[in-house]
């Protein structure tokens, strides 16, 4: 239990992101004081598995030294400079390289950010840019797919096709538009096989460039795997389907690696798992492993070509923020990443992954879950009222948040996304001992849900 004085503090000082503020008024805050491993104690001592790493974020779990160290370091040394004006510091130099390097596609330049929504809303004027600089004007229309998530500035809340992000705030922005979401489990048509339905997927996408016009759609913006949608896993031919049409009609593929990057699916990057062929890749998260705010933006050389000569045309890339590149976050996504190779963390996750599955997929037969589906270490539960039929539960009932509190209880913090998604997406170093933990505390907590 939060002591009072802090629980009274925060219902009086805060506004919590994605909160019902006036529920917040009741309920106050679980005051998370410190973690280790894949574990967070409250100020009451009680621990929990988180779940979710955070936000898809802690991928090395808490209390990982070397992180501390390497921001102890940087800080002592140099704790800020900034990138504008031709200046630069050697952790962001080394970070470029390294990411560069690593991309599993030929990519040419790094631009940091500090968050996904930044990364995102920074491809987004990087397209807009190299649109204008290669006399391409017209070309400027972004598609995005409904249920995506890209984060929460103006532009990138207006990629996201998720109605939270949108309602209230008079989004989305023009230019922006939403296709189909290739949740076969949800919206494929009865007896319609996964590959019938991703061909279906890609017909929508088609239909829409035809009907908006082929020579005004700049990019499309997604996600391997979809996260805050609800964990949607796309139908095998998915991507193999849509990446030739965007090809015939010149549109930039931009893959949102912000959840998926860094391992979460098995390899590195989700655009491996997939057979994605990117021009543009945005990742944060599992790059700092959340231990600092940084996120990147990779263009590869085309992209890179036209905003060359567009910065050289008006004086220069008008677009940075104070704390791009920042050196001591450069650091500690330095060490993160020679942390991965040491400890062969794509290995680890290959290894613990298929019990993380298994667990998972066992929970299908539970009464109240309509589909279990993930890979590699994320996935989700779809709860509904009704298996046979697939029927929602009535969103007044919060179901989905029911089990997620009630799995908080249990010591297990998941979380409840909307059509009462309960998502898992641990530690990347989780093992499989906890593994087991995780979903012997979520399935007590979901067996008392009526
Ligand atoms: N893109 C994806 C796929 C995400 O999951 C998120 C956040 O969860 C974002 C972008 C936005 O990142 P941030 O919250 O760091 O702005």
């Amino acid at each position: 239990m939060t002591s009072n004085s802090l629980r009274d503090a925060d219902i009086a000082y805060t506004l919590h992101p994605y909160t019902n503020a006036v529920a917040h008024e009741q309920s106050g805050p679980m005051v998370a004081m410190r973690g280790k491993g894949v574990r967070v104690y409250d100020d009451a001592g009680k621990d929990y598995i988180e779940g979710m790493a955070g936000l898809w974020c802690t991928s090395l779990g808490w209390g990982e030294d070397r992180l501390v160290d390497a921001a102890t370091r940087q800080m002592k040394e140099l704790a800020y400079y900034h990138s504008f004006n031709h200046k630069a510091t050697e952790p962001g130099i080394r970070l470029a390289e390294t990411l560069v390097q690593m991309a599993p596609v030929p990519m040419s330049k790094a631009f940091f950010c500090n968050s996904g929504s930044e990364a995102n809303d920074t491809a987004i004027k990087m397209i807009w840019y190299y649109h204008n600089a290669i006399g391409k004007p017209e070309k400027k229309k972004i598609i995005a797919r409904l249920r995506g998530y890209h984060g929460v500035t103006v532009a990138a809340a207006s990629l996201t096709g998720l109605p939270l992000n949108q309602k209230g705030f008079d989004l989305p922005i023009e230019r922006i538009l939403h296709t189909s979401c290739p949740h076969h489990y949800r919206y494929g048509e009865a007896g319609e096989t996964e590959e019938d339905f991703a061909s279906r997927m890609a017909a929508d996408l088609e239909a829409l460039i035809e009907r908006e016009g082929p020579d005004t759609i700049a990019a499309f913006f997604a996600e391997p795997v979809m996260g805050a949608g609800g964990v949607i896993v796309p139908p095998k031919t998915y991507f193999e389907k849509i990446q030739p049409i965007l090809k015939k009609h010149d549109i930039l593929f931009v893959a949102d690696e912000v959840i998926c990057g860094f391992g979460r699916t098995g390899k590195m990057f989700g655009t491996e798992t997939f057979g994605l062929q990117p021009d543009i890749m945005t990742m944060a998260k599992a790059l700092s492993s959340a231990y600092l705010p940084i996120s990147a933006v990779l263009i590869n050389e085309t992209v890179y070509q036209g905003i060359r000569s567009g910065s050289d045309a008006l004086g220069a890339f008008g677009h940075g923020y104070t704390y791009s590149a920042h050196p001591v976050a450069a650091a500690v996504a330095n060490e993160t990443l020679a942390i991965y190779e040491e400890r062969d963390m794509l290995g680890h996750v290959n290894s613990v992954s298929p019990r993380m599955q298994e667990r998972l997929r066992a929970l299908a037969d539970h009464p109240l879950v309509g589909e279990a589906r993930g890979i590699g270490l994320i996935g989700a539960v779809e709860l509904v009222a009704d298996k046979a039929t697939k029927e929602n539960f009535d969103p007044a009932r919060k179901v989905g948040p029911s089990v997620a509190a009630k799995a908080q209880n249990n010591g297990v913090i998941l979380r409840a996304m909307a059509g009462d998604i309960i998502a898992f997406s641990p530690p990347l170093v989780i093992s499989t001992a906890e593994i087991d933990e995780m979903f012997d505390r979520f399935g007590a907590a979901l067996d008392t849900q009526a």
